[in-house]
């Protein structure tokens, strides 16, 4: 069978759940026995998001082989529960970057380099490289931005292109855009759909489907307008009701559906039945009334909460298994520092300090670490909140007072954090820290250990500072445990306190690696514990 592809645009706004959509859509055709493989390509001129401001880009998702990548990779993971590689993603800088390079090394023999055809053939070459390397039957391929964006015309040249190479059969346009609602005449308007749609007919593409997010129920007269202007079929027009439940995206679509719409498009024959029953499962459980348990959140980029999707996401899955409801409570770690925000930390039957860089809030989440273990409130540390816990073990129980990682203070006495050795000549800062996967043995009778149930185990990792191993004794001898460490036994991976109900931090990400259905043991660890605590 030829490979089949999905690309997904999207019109008038950015933001209206293409990544979703493009995930839980992924979902339903594995569940009918096609093999899957998602890209996104991201037209910013960035190598990567590993560089970008969290504020701007949100979360940096990082897979198993260290690509930093597009958060949307996230969703991709969660719902259809793949491990994707390198090739899912990238971005205009990455295609320039190349193709600069190559022009330096004199591979093109004095030709003109241009958009057309250098730029939009690295492209369909990327694109390419997909289908190779995973033999997927469909590969969903999702363009960033919205149409119209002067950066994104060569990503859907190539699209269009590829159309023409492969054949038409093979290739299925799906346009996500947004219903505006207006309140004074409470009607929804479709102009805009119609406007980004002409846009896209512009350069060559006529979209096969078009789904219509909105605030507000989207009725049978709307979608034959749209069908209408946009020249789509009336069944492909496909209206999609902002939910409350992410996770229930999958129904709504195989509901209204999509997939077996598309794969008789396609031309394609699924080998067995969906089967969404747990998927139903998954959502009538999250509708159920449950207990309720404050997690607070102490970060830095807590305005914007895509900047901690997967954290978010992981702490769902986890209070889910357990039966109760997470309600995370964000808490700005600088307002710590200046006596504001404390209510919402002591309100919280557990504490997550998650990953970050730089020093703004960083005392402030010194200061939620020691309340932490002093109150022996549940705490989970990521990565930063692991190296910030041992921060203030040092300070508080080793009184160690001018602790701290040479991140924050280079001249500190008390190193206790640290910069990695192989990372002391490294000057560039894009793409150059420990990333992706690595293992890490677990330490026998540890809190760790029990909540994995595995003596080895592997995760994904983010960072440039470690533990100082010439502290390591001090600590151990003062209470604190390190559970996890490399095979080699050099480096630390996990700690965890000794007389606490659970005081545990990783310098991995396992945020990464929690599914709806397969929770985390960390965040399950700390769920169980602030479970607990909650109900005293
Ligand atoms: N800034 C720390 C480091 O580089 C922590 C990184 C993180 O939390 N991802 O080691």
């Amino acid at each position: 069978m030829a490979t089949k592809y999905l690309f997904f645009t999207g019109g008038v706004v950015s933001s209206v759940g293409k990544g979703v959509t493009a995930a839980a859509l992924g979902l339903t055709l594995k569940e009918r026995g096609f093999k899957v493989a998602v890209q996104k390509l991201d037209p910013y001129i960035n190598v990567d998001p590993g560089t970008m401001s969290p504020y701007q880009h949100g979360e940096v998702y990082v897979l198993d082989d260290g690509a930093e990548t597009d958060l949307d990779l996230g969703h991709y993971e969660r719902f259809i529960d793949i491990r994707l590689s390198r090739v899912s993603n990238f971005t205009a800088g990455q295609v320039y970057a190349e193709i600069i390079q190559k022009e330096r090394h004199g591979d093109y023999l004095g030709g003109t380099i241009q958009v057309i055809p250098h730029i939009t053939n690295e492209i369909k070459r990327r694109v390419g490289l997909v289908a190779k390397t995973t033999e997927a039957d469909v590969v969903l391929v999702e363009v960033g931005g919205t149409v119209g964006d002067i950066e994104s015309q060569p990503f859907l040249e190539a699209l269009r292109q590829i159309r023409n190479e492969v054949g038409r059969e093979n290739v299925f346009f799906i346009h996500v855009t947004w219903l505006p609602y207006i309140g004074a005449t409470k009607e929804l308007k479709t102009k805009p759909t119609q406007h980004s749609v002409a846009a896209l007919r512009s350069i060559g593409i006529s979209p096969n489907m078009i789904i219509a997010r909105s605030d507000y129920p989207v009725t049978g007269d709307i979608c034959d307008k749209i069908a209408l202007f946009c020249d789509v079929e009336k069944e492909a027009v496909v209206p999609m009701l902002t939910c409350d439940v992410l996770y229930e995206v999958p129904l709504l679509i195989e509901k209204a559906g999509v997939p077996d719409y598309i794969i008789e498009k396609l031309g394609i024959k699924s080998t067995r039945k969906p089967e969404m029953k747990p998927w139903q499962k998954l959502v009538d459980n999250v509708r159920k009334p449950k207990p309720t348990v404050k997690i607070a959140l102490v970060g830095k980029y807590v305005e914007l909460q895509d900047a901690y999707m997967s954290v978010r996401e992981a702490v769902k899955h986890a209070a889910l298994s357990q039966g109760v409801e997470a309600e995370i409570c964000w808490v700005h770690s600088a307002d710590l520092e200046k006596d504001k925000g404390w209510d919402i930390v002591q309100g919280a039957d557990g504490i997550i300090i998650p990953g970050g860089f730089g020093s703004r809030g960083i005392e402030g989440k010194i200061m939620a670490a020691r309340y932490a273990r002093e109150k022996k409130i549940p705490y989970l540390g990521l990565c930063l909140g692991m190296q910030l816990m041992c921060i203030e073990f040092a300070r508080g129980v080793l009184e160690l007072e001018d602790a701290n990682s040479t991140e924050f203070d280079h001249g500190t006495e008390s190193p206790v954090i640290d910069l990695m050795n192989d990372q002391r000549s490294i000057t560039d800062l894009g793409g150059t820290m420990r990333l992706g996967l690595y293992p890490c043995v677990l330490q026998p009778d540890t809190k760790a250990s029990a909540v994995y149930g595995l003596e080895r185990v592997d995760e994904r990792h983010r960072h440039r500072f470690e533990f100082n191993n010439a502290y390591k004794s001090q600590f151990e001898q003062a209470g604190m445990i390190f559970s996890g460490l490399s095979p080699d036994g050099r480096l630390v991976e996990i700690a965890e306190l000794r007389d606490h109900p659970y005081m545990v931090a990783s310098q991995f990400h396992p945020e990464f690696l929690s599914r709806p259905m397969k929770p985390h043991p960390l965040f399950v660890g700390l769920l169980k514990a602030a479970k607990v605590r909650g109900n005293q």
